[in-house]
């Protein structure tokens, strides 16, 4: 009933071909009441995990989430994030750049958001957006700022570089990361449009801007496939998702994040000698307490 996250990871040699990626779940996929007791169940072992994740205090954790508009990010990210210890995790969305984060380089704005150790970090956009809106839209470079000296030639090699370099530190560095792309067909995101306009308590969702973007959608394939093919690697994989089903979506990536902790070798900490006497101490305090 469910393929494993596996089979949605990018291959880490480059040989992604976007085309190729489902937009669709499996055929003998389960019905969504099913989907939605599965993905209780991940949530309430996302939860476990993640307190052993927080005393553990050894590594942190980036989810990435990237998706055209419709695909589903902010319910995905609420389906997951239900249930757990808010006090464990953050979310940040990273919306068109202001001019402080425009006067800096690309990824200061999301690097001051980074998770600490212990902690989960979600990222509702990122800085891979440098390499997909304003690839689409190269004019956004105007308001840049960027040194003459640029070589506009390689610009998109040369930032796919700084973003694989930037992830292998951050790697090296105790932070795992997964990125998901929520792969939404372009007819399944025309239904979603019409049913935001339809809808009146869904009218608030639809921008007029979303239309007018899904005219460059070749433009977005092109731009996340070359991504998609140069960014995933074994320390920050990268998992294409397919979104035209969001119970399975939200199911696929719980399932992925839950493996990912259980492959992390994390124990709570273990009391020294030193400490058990102090707790032998703190024992006959608590217990002579009034007496
Ligand atoms: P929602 O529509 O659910 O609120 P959203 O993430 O689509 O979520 P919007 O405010 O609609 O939020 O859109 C944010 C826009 O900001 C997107 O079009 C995105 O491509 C754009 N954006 C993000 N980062 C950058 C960037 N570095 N440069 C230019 N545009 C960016
Ligand atoms: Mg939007």
């Amino acid at each position: 009933m469910f393929q494993f996250p596996k089979d949605y990871c990018v291959p880490f040699d480059g040989s992604f071909a976007l085309h190729a990626a489902p937009t669709a779940p499996p055929k003998d996929v389960a019905d969504d009441k099913q989907l939605e007791k599965r993905l209780e169940k991940l949530v309430a072992r996302i939860d476990e995990l993640q307190q052993m994740f927080y005393a553990h205090d050894k590594h942190s954790l980036l989810l990435v989430f990237q998706a055209m508009d419709a695909a589903g990010k902010d319910g995905t990210i609420r389906a997951v994030t239900r249930g757990v210890n808010p006090a464990g995790f953050q979310v940040f969305s990273f919306k068109q750049p202001s001019a402080e984060e425009l006067d800096h380089d690309f990824l200061w704005r999301t690097s001051k958001c980074l998770p600490e150790r212990g902690r989960i970090g979600i990222f509702n956009r990122s800085y891979y957006e440098e390499v997909l809106v304003v690839r689409v839209h190269p004019e956004y470079l105007g308001g840049q700022n960027l040194p003459t000296e640029t070589d506009h030639e390689h610009l998109w090699a040369d930032r796919l570089e700084s973003i694989r370099d930037h992830e292998k530190h951050l790697a090296r560095n105790g932070t795992v990361i997964l990125k998901f792309w929520l792969n939404v067909s372009r007819e399944e995101q025309k239904k979603r449009f019409l049913k935001r306009l339809d809808k009146p308590d869904k009218n608030w969702k639809f921008s007029p801007g979303d239309v007018k973007e899904r005219q460059h959608w070749d433009a977005y394939m092109d731009a996340y496939e070359q991504a998609l093919r140069t960014t995933s690697s074994q320390h920050a994989p990268w998992y294409a998702i397919p979104a035209d089903n969001k119970a399975y979506m939200r199911v696929a990536v719980a399932e992925t994040i839950v493996q990912t902790l259980e492959s992390l070798q994390m124990e709570y900490p273990k009391p020294g000698e030193a400490d058990r006497a102090r707790f032998a101490e703190c024992r006959q305090l608590l217990e002579n307490e009034g007496a």
